[in-house]
C-alpha cells in the first residue's frame, strides 16, 4: 500500500501531492498534460476552493433565489386573480338574483295561459264576445303579476286579443309575424327574445307558447315584461355611479342591451357584419338603433372567459373583465375589476419576494466573505508562508491526535523523518539570502511532493522539515526516507540563479505507544547528526 505509490518520480508528484489533488480527476492516459496545468493553477488552489466555487455556489443561488421569486411572481398572479374573479363571481351572483331571477317568475305563464280553455275557445271561434271576455282576463293577469302586456295571435301573427286593448297602445288587429318570438313559437319551441317594444320603445323580455289543440298549433300567446330591465339598469347605474363598478350586459350579438353608463346602450360590443344587421333591422328588435361600435380593446387575454380590456370612452382605465353566460335571455353579461386593483396585489408581494431574495442573497455573500476570510486567516496561521508546508502550530494539533490514536489503537503507529539541508548556510553565503530561499521552497516542495494527504510535512526550524507518516515498519520508513533524499538531490532547485544542487540529511524514529513528541523529536535529531556527522546526503535509523 505504501510502496506502490512511489513508483516513479512523476506519479510520485501527481499521485501523492497535496498540492495537486486535483490530478485524481485527470482522465486516464492525460495525467502528463493534467500535472503541467496543475504546477500552473498550483498558485491558483486557493481561488479554487475559494473564488471559483464561491463564485459558483452564490451564481446558483442567485439563480435559485431569481427561480423562486419567478415562482413566487406567478403563484401570486394566480391568487390575485382567483381573488378577483372571486369577487366578479359573488357581483354576479347577487345581479342574477335581481335580474334573471326576477324574468324566470314568467316562465311558466305563456304555458298556462296556452292551456287555458278561454285562449283555446277564442282560438278556435274568434267571436267577439269570446274575444271580449279573453281581454278581460288577459287585462286582470297582466294587472297581477306585473308584466307590460299578454297578447294571442292566430295563426297568420295577427293580434286577436291584447291585455292592453282598452289603451291607446293596443296592439289588436296587428300582424306581428315578424317577430321571432312569434317565429319560435309557431315553430312549436317557447320564444325567448329580448328587445324593445313596437309601441313602448322599451327595452323588454318576450316570451312566447303556441296554442295547441287538437294536437296542431292554432295560435300562439305572449307576454312582454320590461321592470326586471328598469331596475337592474338602475342598480347597474348606481354601482358605477357610486363604486366605479362596470357591467355591460350584451346580448348574442354583443349589441349592449344594459350598462352603468346609460348612453353605451345598444352600442355593439364586435363589429358587426352587415347580414347581421339586415337580420336585426328586420326583426326590429331594437328599433331603428343603429349600433356604433363601443370602442373595446382586448388588452391581455387571460382565460378562456378572462381578459384585460380598456374602453375608448374611459381613456386611461384598464379592467380585468370576465364574461359570465346568461342564457336566460340569450346573451352575457361582463363584470369588470379595475386593473390597478390587480397590480397592487401582485405588485406588492412580488415585490416583497423580491426584496427577500435580494435580502437573502447579500446575507449569504456577506456570511461566504466572512467565512473566506477566516478560511484565509486559518490557511494564515497553519501553511508557512514561504515553503507552503505546514506550520509548527498544525504539527501540534496533528501530533496531539496522532499520539492519543497510537495509545489508543496500537497497529496506528506513525513514524517522523527529520531532514535538514546540508550546508545551508553556504548556500546562503554564496548565492545570497534570496536565493537561499528558492532553494528552501524547492525542497519544501520535492519533500512535500512525495508526501500523501493524510501525512504531514511542517516546516520544522529554519531549513528543517519535519514529516510524519502513517507507517511504523522500519524497512518502510526507510525506503521512504531514501527516496525523498534520492528525490532532492536527484533534481536539485532551479532558482533565480539557475540549477543550484542540494542535499539532505534525514534521521528517522518510529513513535513508540505512550512516548511524547519531545522525546520522539529528540532520538529523530539524534540520528539527523549522526547522518550529518557520517558525512551527510543520508539518512540514519536507530535500526541501522
Ligand atoms: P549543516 O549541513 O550542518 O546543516 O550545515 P548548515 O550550513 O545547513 O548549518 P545550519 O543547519 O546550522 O545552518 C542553518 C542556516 O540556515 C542558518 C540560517 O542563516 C539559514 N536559514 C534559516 N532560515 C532561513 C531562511 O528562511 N532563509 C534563508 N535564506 N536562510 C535561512
Ligand atoms: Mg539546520
Ligand atoms: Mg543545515
Amino acid at each position: 500500500m505504501v510502496t506502490a505509490p512511489y513508483q516513479s518520480t512523476l506519479d510520485q508528484r501527481i499521485l501523492n501531492s497535496r498540492q495537486y489533488w486535483q490530478v485524481t480527476f485527470a482522465p486516464p492516459g492525460k495525467e502528463h498534460v493534467q500535472y503541467i496545468k496543475n504546477i500552473n493553477v498550483r498558485g491558483l488552489k486557493k481561488t479554487l476552493s475559494g473564488i471559483h466555487c464561491r463564485t459558483f455556489m452564490l451564481s446558483l443561488l442567485a439563480a435559485l433565489l431569481a427561480g423562486m421569486v419567478v415562482a413566487a411572481h406567478l403563484g401570486i398572479k394566480e391568487d390575485a386573480l382567483r381573488t378577483i374573479e372571486r369577487t366578479l363571481d359573488s357581483r354576479n351572483d347577487l345581479a342574477r338574483l335581481y335580474f334573471l331571477d326576477q324574468l324566470g317568475k314568467y316562465e311558466v305563464l305563456p304555458e298556462t295561459l296556452a292551456s287555458s280553455a278561454a285562449v283555446r275557445a277564442a282560438l278556435q271561434e274568434p267571436e267577439p264576445a269570446k274575444l271580449h271576455e279573453v281581454n278581460l282576463a288577459l287585462a286582470e293577469i297582466a294587472a297581477r303579476i306585473g308584466c307590460d302586456r299578454i297578447w294571442v295571435m292566430d295563426l297568420s301573427g295577427k293580434v286577436i286579443a291584447d291585455s292592453r286593448w282598452r289603451s291607446l297602445d293596443a296592439i289588436l288587429g296587428r300582424n306581428v309575424a315578424y317577430r321571432p318570438y312569434f317565429q319560435d313559437a309557431v315553430e312549436g319551441r317557447t320564444g325567448r327574445f329580448v328587445g324593445i317594444g313596437a309601441t313602448s320603445q322599451a327595452l323588454g323580455y318576450f316570451l312566447s307558447r303556441p296554442v295547441i289543440i287538437d294536437h296542431r298549433i292554432q295560435g300562439v300567446v305572449a307576454l312582454r315584461v320590461s321592470r326586471p330591465f328598469k331596475d337592474f339598469e338602475a342598480l347597474l347605474w348606481k354601482d358605477w355611479q357610486a363604486h366605479g363598478k362596470l357591467a355591460l350586459v350584451a346580448d348574442a350579438n354583443g349589441i349592449l342591451l344594459m350598462s352603468g353608463l346609460g348612453s353605451w346602450t345598444f352600442k355593439s360590443m364586435l363589429q358587426l357584419d352587415p347580414a347581421q344587421m339586415a337580420r336585426m333591422r328586420q326583426s326590429r328588435q331594437y328599433g331603428e338603433h343603429d349600433f356604433t361600435p363601443l370602442g373595446m380593446k382586448t388588452v391581455r387575454p387571460v382565460t378562456a372567459d378572462m381578459r384585460f380590456v380598456q374602453f375608448e370612452e374611459l381613456p386611461g382605465k384598464t379592467y380585468l373583465q370576465k364574461a359570465y353566460d346568461m342564457r336566460e335571455i340569450g346573451g352575457r353579461g361582463y363584470l369588470h375589476a379595475d386593473a390597478e386593483d390587480y397590480r397592487a396585489r401582485v405588485g406588492i408581494p412580488t415585490g416583497l419576494a423580491a426584496l427577500a431574495a435580494a435580502f437573502t442573497f447579500i446575507a449569504v455573500c456577506f456570511l461566504v466573505e466572512r467565512w473566506r476570510l477566516q478560511a484565509e486567516l486559518l490557511e494564515a496561521a497553519i501553511r508557512d508562508p514561504l515553503t507552503g508546508l505546514y506550520t509548527r502550530l498544525y504539527m501540534q494539533e496533528w501530533l496531539h491526535d496522532a499520539v492519543s490514536a497510537h495509545l489508543r489503537h496500537e497497529e496506528r503507529g506513525f513514524s517522523l523523518l527529520l531532514f535538514d539541508i546540508d550546508r545551508f548556510k553556504s548556500i546562503n553565503d554564496t548565492y545570497g539570502h534570496l536565493v537561499g530561499d528558492d532553494v528552501l521552497r524547492g525542497v519544501a516542495q520535492l519533500v512535500g511532493s512525495c508526501v500523501r494527504t493524510e501525512d504531514l510535512a511542517v516546516r520544522y526550524g529554519g531549513e528543517e522539515i519535519a514529516v510524519f507518516v502513517r507507517i511504523a515498519d522500519p524497512a518502510e520508513i526507510m525506503l521512504l526516507g531514501q527516496r525523498i533524499r534520492a528525490h532532492v538531490e536527484q533534481h536539485g532547485v532551479m532558482t533565480s540563479h539557475g540549477h543550484i544542487r542540494v542535499t539532505v540529511s534525514g534521521g528517522l524514529a518510529t513513535h513508540a505507544v505512550g512516548e511524547t513528541t519531545a522525546h520522539l523529536f529528540e532520538r529523530a535529531d539524534k540520528m539527523l547528526y549522526e547522518a550529518k556527522r557520517a558525512g551527510r546526503n543520508r539518512v540514519l535509523s536507530q535500526w541501522e
